[in-house]
This record gives structure tokens, sequence and C-alpha cells, in this order.
């Protein structure tokens, strides 16, 4: 006899429990959708906090760019009130702790998603936790599992340490050493500012960073998700809403001109078993390189629904281009221009709306 499974049938299933997936399941639930019956949303990793549970230690609310608020209940007002130092990455797990309970929103945690497929016009769930049936789906998953490190030659013979940016915890361990540092974004500067007060640096990126002088305005704001929205209703992949705002000129990046640790240098050709080599010949002993070359959007669990494109992006539609072309009962949340946290705030309420009147429940 075959072993029966059982399947948890629902209306919507949320995959994901960070800004996104915790701002769709707001919205659903003004919508009158119960959780754990209409909709259900589950989570792999053990706590609330989305990926901010994870982010290393020196990360605080005074160098975090800034964590927008949920809709419905402000992040400060889970706040103590001199909260400039707190850790992001117990501030922010706080917060969507008490935004769960207020809003009665049950994330089913840890259940990792591993696939979503077609079966009988409808989405078969399959986690390590049993089995859901859904007529639609709201991935929100960010990128955090899916840490971006390019191939060079010679990566596999460096007999020093690689470690991503994923990786790191506190700049302590490279007391001493000599580090490469590799990247041009937001995480990379921080992590050169802590390294080099401990270690020897040396800063190398693809493309020279983006220095960007004078305040970030809202219009910059809205013109740099234009452009990343824009790609991905052409179907390409998104790049980083951060890689078109460029990196503020803030008092920590003053002082590290100052102390004369910015200074960047082309990428290196190849990697040896002693450090790295640049085209022209020359070459550095390193014993560690640290890769801070991002993330990109963790999808693999919906590989079978082939919804990418071959140049390995997936075309995106709706007002907010939540939804995806090939299949309007699925929406990605956090994906593209709504990878912020202001934009994903945005995007639940617009793929909430646009999945209900898909699915005939508005
Ligand atoms: C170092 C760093 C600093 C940042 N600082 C800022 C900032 O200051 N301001 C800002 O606006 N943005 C910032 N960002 C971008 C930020 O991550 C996003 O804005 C936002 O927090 C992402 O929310 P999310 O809900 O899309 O993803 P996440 O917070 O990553 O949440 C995704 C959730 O999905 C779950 N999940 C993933 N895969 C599965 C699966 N297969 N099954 C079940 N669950 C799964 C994860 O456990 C996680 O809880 C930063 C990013 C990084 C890497």
């Amino acid at each position: 006899m075959g072993k029966t499974t059982l399947i948890f049938k629902t209306r919507i299933v949320v995959i994901g429990a960070g800004q996104a997936g915790l701002s769709a399941a707001y919205y659903l639930r003004q919508k009158g959708l119960v959780p754990g019956k209409d909709f259900v949303i589950l989570d792999q990793s053990p706590q609330p906090g989305g990926a901010w549970q994870y982010r290393w230690p020196s990360l605080t609310l005074s160098t975090v760019n800034r964590v927008h608020d949920l809709p419905g209940l402000p992040f400060g007002d889970t706040l103590e009130n001199d909260h400039t130092n707190v850790r992001a990455s117990v501030a922010v797990p706080h917060y969507f702790d008490v935004y769960e309970n207020t809003f009665g929103i049950s994330v089913f945690r840890p259940v990792k998603v591993s696939v979503v497929c077609r079966r009988d016009g409808r989405f078969r769930v399959e986690t390590d936790r049993g089995m859901y049936s859904a007529e639609g789906l709201i991935n929100a998953t960010g990128t955090w599992e899916t840490p971006y490190i390019p191939e060079y030659p010679g990566a596999a013979l460096f007999e020093g340490i690689q470690l991503h940016t994923k990786d790191y915890r506190t700049a302590d361990v490279f007391a001493g050493k000599q580090v490469v540092i590799v990247g041009a974004g937001i995480s990379a500067i921080q992590l050169l500012d802590e390294v080099s007060r401990v270690a020897g640096t040396t800063w190398v990126s693809r493309k020279p960073p983006l220095f960007r002088e004078g305040p970030f305005d809202e219009s910059a704001g809205r013109d740099a998700v234009a452009i990343v929205e824009d790609r991905v209703r052409r179907g390409l992949p998104p790049g980083s809403v951060v890689s078109v705002t460029g990196l503020p000129v803030t008092p920590a990046i003053n002082a590290m001109r100052a102390r004369g640790v910015l200074n960047r240098l082309p990428m290196f050709s190849e990697i040896t078993k002693t450090g790295v080599r640049w085209a022209d010949g020359r070459e550095i002993d390193a014993d560690v390189i640290l890769w801070c070359t991002g993330f990109r959007s963790s999808l693999d669990h919906l590989t079978p629904l082939m919804l990418r494109e071959e140049g390995g992006g997936i075309i995106m539609t709706g007002r907010l281009a939540t939804q995806v072309a090939k299949d309007p009962h699925i929406h990605m949340i956090g994906y593209g221009p709504s990878a912020s946290t202001i934009g994903a705030n945005r995007a639940g309420r617009a793929a909430v709306a646009e999945l209900m009147a898909t699915l005939g429940m508005s």
C-alpha cells in the first residue's frame, strides 16, 4: 500500500516572513483572510526578523541605511529611548516579533520550502515539515541565503581563507593578518572600515565605487527604483537598488579617507596559492579574501515552475512589477525594485490586491 501524504490546503501561501512577507501578511489580514486557514506564511529561520537576525553584531541602528516601518506599527514604538547603538540583529527581530503578535500573524517556522510545482491547477509547496497546496503564491524569500562570489582563476589553489559578507561576525579574527576586501557596495565599505583597524587591507573592486556627495532625496530614490523596475519588466536580472543609488558620503567614509584606507585598486585577474595577482604581473600576499560581492535572489525552490528567461531574469508585470508575467498567480516581493525595506512594504500591498483579484477573491 502507498503511503498517504497529508496536504494542508489553503488559498495563498506566502514564503518568507521578512519585511516583504510580513507586509503581505498584514494586507491579507486586512482583506479579512484568516492566517493559518485562508493563507499560511512559512519561514525557514528559527526566529522572527527575516535576514536581520543574521546580520553581524557591529551593524547597529546608527550604521544601517534605514529600516522603514512595516504597515500599521512604527518601528520606533518598539525601541528603547536610546537605541542608536542597538544591534540591528536584535532590534529588528524584536520589532518583527511584536509585529507578528500585534496583528496575529502566526508564522509557521522553521519551515523550509524545498520545491514548488504545479499540480492539478494548484501550487504544490513541498517543505521539510509537510506539504501545502494553494491557488496563489507570494514569494518573499529575500537574498540572504544566496551569497554571490564571482569566479576567478586559481580560487581553489588559495591556501588562505575565503569568506563572504554573510560569514562576517567581527573584525577581531583578522587581527594582524593581510586581508583583501572585494566589492564596491555599502557592506564592502563598512567591513573595510572595521577590518582596516586591526589588519592590513587591500581593497579591490570590478567597478570604481560610486560615491554620492550631497543628500539623497526621495526623487533620487524613486529614480533608482525606476531603473531596476524597468529591468525586471524587460525580464533582465534585477541588479540591486543600492547599486544604482550610489554610496552616500558619510562621516565614517570621510574618516576612512583621512586614515588612508579608502584606496581602491582594480580587480585582480587571478588568485594564487598565497594571494592575488593582477594582469600586469603585480602580486600581493594575503591570508584572507573577504568577498563583499553581494547576493542573488533566493529562488531555487521555484525552479520547476520554469519562470526564468534565457538571460536568467523573470519578466515581471503588475502595478509595482510584483506579478510574474508567465503565471499571474505568483507574486514576488522583495525582488528587484522592491528589494529594500520601503519597497517591500509597498509591494506587499500591491501584490495582495492583484493576487486576490486574479483569484476572484476581491
Ligand atoms: C547587510 C545588509 C544590510 C542591509 N541594510 C538595509 C537597510 O539599512 N535598509 C534597507 O531598506 N534595506 C537594507 N538591506 C536590504 C534588506 O535586506 C531588505 O531591504 C529587506 O530587509 C529584505 O526583506 P525581505 O523580506 O525581502 O527579505 P529577508 O529579510 O531576507 O526575509 C526573507 C525570509 O525568507 C525566508 N526564506 C528564504 N528562503 C526560504 C525558503 N526556501 N523557505 C522558507 N523560508 C525561506 C528567510 O528565512 C527569511 O526570513 C540590507 C541588506 C544587507 C545584506
